[in-house]
């Protein structure tokens, strides 16, 4: 059997661990089957318990754009750990990778440093709060937030002026405050501002949406939400923590010109290490503790190997001005590929990518919010991942979900996933 170390090991984690895991979608229940436990990785490729070697289309949720183990990252860890983990002190490095992040990312003074994206998304949305005196904050239905009460909210009845919890454990009391739009539903939003005398503290979205699979705003979508918020004295608050560093250097107000007002970020910019971050220029920023009286702390934030391993990272992609072009121009050679391979087969799909996010949704409609991607044909996207996954392609375990390009891959490896994709395709 080709996983039959990974289903003991996932048969032992069950026993400790609910559900076996320590974040839901690693654990497969929307393909089907049993985990892949992960021995090592290096570069383009995981290398798993039982031995097969899987070509990486995850890439640890976005971290590893130049690869697994990318020596800068692991040397920069290395040498640090020898010197001690944390000390609950101030470092210098801290100072480094801000600095560095300021330099790269515009519209921004200055940047704290949290553990994770749900963090940098929770603070945000508290620093808006705070800064604004306003309660309630708008989401879109499909954009996700990290795990924090506010986020895990669905649209309610009255969808325009209240939302309701969609995880046990939420209070009716935080969904209040949490209203749902569609993505790219700019009407929605004025309804909601107009329904709200005043009330709103800060619209937050995914500037390019990931976390349904990968959806752009449609043209107008982000400048639209830039007036409205201005026109009510909201913040617009755009959370990178998928696409900082990822889609451009300063993330997607760089890609499509449009300023947000506080930023957040995670993955990429921990270089594989727990790290969030939210950014914001000084107006805003100084109403955070200890300069203000919006209070935020974590004992383990501004961590030495976390902030060395993310400065390494910064540092490569700061420094490499080729990084970007090579990453999309490898993402759109893998979407010519998979498209070509899959309407040889009559396969009715929709392909969505901006620079190295993309998707494949088994649907012919346009994919541009949440009901549209959850529209798409699912059992045959379980059958596509498993026949990937058997051919040693890794994608993402579930539909919604997009795909992480790394500039680790070669075209050689393109090319053998693209005749992965051809074989697959002829038996769905
Ligand atoms: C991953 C993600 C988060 C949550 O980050 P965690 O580090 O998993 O807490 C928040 N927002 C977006 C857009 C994400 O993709």
């Amino acid at each position: 059997m080709k996983y039959q170390r990974s289903s003991q090991l996932f048969k032992a984690a069950n026993a400790v661990i609910p559900g076996g895991v320590n974040s839901p979608v690693r654990a497969f229940k929307a393909v089907g089957g049993t985990p892949i436990f992960v021995n090592k990785a290096q570069g383009p490729y995981l290398y798993d318990e039982d031995g097969n070697r899987l070509i990486d289309y995850i890439n640890s949720w976005g971290p590893m754009i130049l690869g697994h183990a990318f020596p800068p990252v692991v040397d920069a860890v290395v040498n640090k750990a020898k010197k001690g983990t944390s000390f609950g002190m101030p470092t210098e490095i801290e100072t480094k990778i801000a600095e560095l992040a300021v330099s790269m990312v515009p519209n921004i003074d200055k940047i704290r440093f949290v553990n994770s994206g749900t963090e940098a998304c929770m603070s945000a949305v508290r620093l808006a709060r705070g800064y604004s005196g306003k309660e309630k904050i708008i989401k879109f239905a499909g954009c996700y937030h990290g795990h924090s009460d506010s986020f895990l909210i669905q649209a309610g009845s009255g969808a325009v002026t209240f939302g309701s919890p969609n995880s046990p454990g939420v209070t009716q009391g935080t969904a209040k405050d949490t209203i749902l739009a569609p993505y790219n539903n700019l009407n929605a939003v004025q309804q909601i501002f107009e329904a709200n005398n005043n009330n709103i503290a800060a619209i937050i979205v995914e500037p390019v949406a990931g976390n349904m699979g990968c959806i752009p705003p449609k043209e107008g979508f982000l400048e639209g939400l830039r007036v409205l918020c201005d026109a009510h004295n909201a913040l617009l608050i755009f959370d990178e923590v998928m696409t900082g560093f990822r889609l451009a250097k300063g993330g997607v107000q760089e890609l499509m010109g449009i300023k947000a007002d506080i930023v957040c970020f995670g993955k990429v910019i921990g270089g594989g290490l727990p790290v969030g971050a939210f950014a914001a220029k000084q107006n805003i920023m100084s109403h955070l503790a200890p300069e203000g009286p919006v209070y935020q702390a974590g004992t383990l934030s501004g961590n030495p190997l976390a902030m060395a391993a993310g400065y390494a990272l910064l540092n490569a992609l700061n420094n490499d001005s080729g990084v970007y072009q090579r990453l999309t121009q490898k993402t759109a050679y893998l979407h010519d590929g998979i498209s070509k391979a899959l309407k040889a087969q009559n396969i009715n799909h929709t392909i969505n990518r901006v620079g190295s996010m993309i998707s494949v949704h088994f649907s012919e409609r346009d994919v541009v919010d949440f009901d549209s991607a959850t529209d798409g044909n699912n059992n045959r996207f379980r059958q596509f991942f498993h026949g990937m996954l058997d051919a040693g392609v890794y994608i993402a375990p579930s539909a919604f979900e997009s795909w992480f390009v790394t500039d680790a891959l070669s075209y050689d490896d393109l090319d053998f996933t693209i005749a992965a994709v051809k074989s697959v395709a002829k038996a769905l």
